[in-house]
């Protein structure tokens, strides 16, 4: 049982995204409704669980472990999570312990990230204008993620910057954010909008602006390399020769990443998801919470699960609608 964890087109899984809590503290225009009803505790984890489970994972031959939400510095003691984890790291099981967050909560976290052997943290920031950041985020303060970001890379941690690429919205600052990014040091990737969650109100088609559009304005700008490494996930980076900066481009709209993909995704209700783009889940918290001494039963379900994972996604806008569109949102499976 505990054998690697090969899917049935032959890629080694390697990289486990974990959702610790599906509340957060803004609510995205693109990613929550203002009026989100989130979970009842009991269908939770506890961060017990979660380690239980993400331990498991390791044990199958998980290098990589991404922390992400809803927003998971928000979830109450997340830090004995961290800090528990660490073993791994002091092991050498696991290669890297790392986390997606808005970076609110970062002033506070940035130095026990540290210390528990985080050393690298991706900050989402689509504005770097006040007003915007409202708009966007609806409760979300900048200044305060902008302390955030201060004390990350006061407390030595590596930090990448990831803005939602939006029509209309965010254009006008392409070159403003990759200065201030250039200007600190900061990584900045650019992700495409992608269909999640109901529509509602958002119309979320309109919101989408083309990462080859967005790489037409920067090559007015600057040279642009075209770098061949990849990270099995979906991002693709470009090298601007002026300033030596990366640019990285997650594009799963435009290009099919699938074939390298070595991920999947645990929610914090404990469903794993093979695939983003795609509803193929299997339910690890029963094996779980029905077997509290026993892991076989857990490990078991877990090589079922990977023996389901789909070979790709099937987004797709070329026909002007949310094609190939999932129901859940982003904050339900973690970004
Ligand atoms: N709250 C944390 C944060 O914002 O970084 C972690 C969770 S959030 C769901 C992870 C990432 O998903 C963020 O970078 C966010 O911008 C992105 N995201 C959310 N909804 C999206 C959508 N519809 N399309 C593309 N990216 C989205
Ligand atoms: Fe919260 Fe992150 Fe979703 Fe924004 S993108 S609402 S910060 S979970």
């Amino acid at each position: 049982m505990n054998a690697p964890l090969i899917d049935p087109f032959a890629r080694a899984i390697t990289y486990l995204r974990v959702s610790v809590t599906d509340r957060c503290d803004f609510r995205c225009v693109y990613c929550m409704s203002e009026n989100m009803q989130f979970l009842p505790k009991k269908e939770l984890l506890t961060l017990e669980e979660l380690d239980r489970m993400c331990s498991t994972f390791v044990d199958l031959g998980v290098k990589k472990l991404r922390i992400t939400g809803g927003e998971p510095l928000v979830r109450r003691d997340i830090m004995t999570f961290f800090q528990s984890m660490s073993r791994h790291l002091d092991s050498g099981a696991l290669e890297e312990l790392t986390l997606t967050t808005n970076g609110s909560q970062l002033a506070r976290f940035a130095q026990p990230l540290y210390d528990a052997g985080v050393r690298r943290v991706n900050i989402s920031l689509d504005t770097l204008d006040e007003e915007k950041f409202v708009r966007v985020t609806r409760w979300g303060r900048l200044a305060q993620v902008l302390k955030g970001i201060d004390a990350a890379q006061a407390a030595g941690l590596k930090v990448k910057i990831n803005a939602v690429a939006l029509k209309d919205f965010n254009e006008d600052e392409l070159i403003t954010m990759t200065q201030w990014c250039a200007s600190r040091d900061i990584a900045l990737t650019w992700i495409e909008v992608m269909p999640m969650g109901d529509l509602g109100n958002e119309d979320r088609v309109g919101q989408y602006w083309s990462l080859n559009d967005l790489r037409h304005q920067l090559s007015q700008h600057y040279t642009l390399t075209e770098l061949s490494e990849r990270t099995g996930g979906p991002a693709r980076y470009l090298r601007l020769e002026e300033t030596g900066q990366k640019i990285g481009f997650i594009t799963p709209l435009t290009h099919n990443f699938c074939e390298s993909c070595n991920r999947v995704r645990l929610t914090c209700t404990g469903e794993l998801y093979l695939c983003l783009g795609q509803e193929d889940m299997a339910d690890l918290r029963a094996p779980l919470r029905n077997n509290p001494k026993d892991n076989v039963p857990l490990q078991e379900a877990i090589h079922q699960a990977i023996g389901l994972k789909p070979k790709g996604h099937d987004f797709d806008y070329s026909r002007q609608k949310a094609d190939g569109q999932v129901t859940r949102h982003m904050s339900h499976t973690g970004g």
